[in-house]
């Protein structure tokens, strides 16, 4: 396998913005890189251009050190899954898997692409399928049947363009666990390109989060939900979506629409101004009904009353929705935040996670308590999470 390296990389397309734009990261030998973010962020570009696919308008990559800018894809020795899988609906498992080899006239005999397939087919729990063709395989068997066609190559990394986003939720999430347990039991070099934070989050060894073409943050799953760099990673990754409460800063604490929270110790030294308005940002998962909260955790929050609009039961838990007041430069910010993010405008509203047994409801007052331990603090002109 291979170590990838991007070294500033940038596509310029036209005159506009370039759709990549200076980016840099190291992949190494048997990682699974994720590369995720809203359409139009780069993604794409920046796979195409690791296989060869899209001239690199500056900017170096490397394939285990070696720069390999000018080589043509097949000198690059990678293997690109795509979304549609591109099986021959005429050929059968067999020959689809053995295609590749075959392709590469004479390099291997009957024999050696014979023993090939019959060891991807068997890595792949293939092998009471290969006289079956495409039409006759489930969407699952022939996202094997493609990985299967990467494997017998050999290929020195496996590179995903969004290869679930046709398939229904069921599939998508039991292909996601088994592209995750092959890419670990094979130790592949994995680039995979997606739009779908939860893809991102379960599959990955590292996430990189784009946005018009720049690397917003790269990090593990956990360090991305737990630590976003800035407002918009905070925005991207979670689901439901933090919520972005206005505050203003006001001596020990912040003002918020909900009552007065008490600025978290690393955040002090960086409000200096009073009156200064930050966002917070806060997980759904974060909030609790306060009756349900133990004693013990009580005093690492706030505990506000507050009106709910509305509930959501989904069995397991709930969710409650509250609206409130907004400052109308803030609510600019935030529509603008929300347009990044592919998203409508972002209604003046807090989602909040509720235990299923919480007996709060639309139309009545409740009392929440917020885990301050897990709130952020976010500069509303440049997105940087200052805590
Ligand atoms: P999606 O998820 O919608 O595929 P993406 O994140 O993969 O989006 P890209 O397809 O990489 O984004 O496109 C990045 C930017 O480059 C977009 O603004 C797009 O319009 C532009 N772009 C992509 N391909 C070309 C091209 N061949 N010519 C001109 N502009 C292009």
């Amino acid at each position: 396998m291979a170590s990838i390296t991007l070294n500033h990389l940038v596509k310029q397309y036209g005159d506009g913005f370039p759709a990549v734009n200076d980016v840099s990261i190291d992949i190494a030998d048997g990682e699974f890189l994720i590369l995720v973010g809203p359409s139009g962020c780069g993604k794409s570009t920046l796979l195409r251009m690791i296989v060869g696919l899209e001239d690199i308008t500056s900017g170096d990559l490397l394939i285990n050190g070696q720069r390999v800018n000018d080589k043509e894809p097949r000198e690059r020795n990678l293997s690109m899954v795509f979304q549609n899988y591109a099986l021959y609906p005429h050929l059968t498992v067999y020959e689809n898997i053995a295609f590749p080899l075959r392709l590469s006239k004479g390099k291997f005999s009957e024999e050696e692409i014979d023993r090939k397939v019959r060891t991807a087919s068997a890595t792949l729990d293939l092998d009471d399928h290969l006289q079956r063709k495409p039409a006759n395989l489930s969407g699952g068997q022939r996202q094997r049947v493609a990985m299967g066609r990467a494997i017998v190559r050999e290929a020195d990394a496996f590179l995903f363009d969004e290869p679930l986003s046709n398939l229904d939720a069921k599939l998508r999430g039991q292909m996601r666990a088994e592209i995750a347990q092959l890419q670990r039991r094979m130790g592949i070099t994995a680039v995979y390109v997606t739009h779908d934070q939860t893809e991102a989050m379960t599959l990955g060894d590292r996430v990189a989060v784009l946005k018009k073409g720049i690397l917003q943050q790269i990090a593990s799953p956990r360090e991305l939900y737990e630590q976003p760099a800035n407002l918009f990673v905070a925005g991207f990754i979670g689901a439901p979506s933090m919520n972005f409460i206005p505050a203003h800063v006001r001596g020990e604490v912040f003002a918020t629409p909900l009552g007065d929270i008490p600025i978290p110790a690393q955040a002090q030294g960086k409000m200096t101004q009073a009156g200064e308005i930050v966002l917070l940002g806060v997980r759904p998962e974060h909030f609790e009904d306060a009756k349900f909260v133990d004693e013990a955790k009580l005093p690492y929050g706030s505990v506000f009353e507050t009106e709910f609009t509305h509930t959501e039961w989904l069995g397991n838990q709930q969710y409650g929705y509250i609206r409130y007041q907004q400052d109308e430069a803030v609510q600019a910010k935030l529509n603008e935040l929300a347009r990044d993010l592919d998203g409508d405008e972002m209604a003046p509203q807090l989602v909040v996670s509720l235990d299923a047994s919480s007996r709060i409801r639309g139309g009545t007052q409740g009392r929440i308590w917020l885990d301050t331990r897990r709130m952020h603090v976010f500069d509303p002109e440049t997105g940087d999470n200052l805590t």
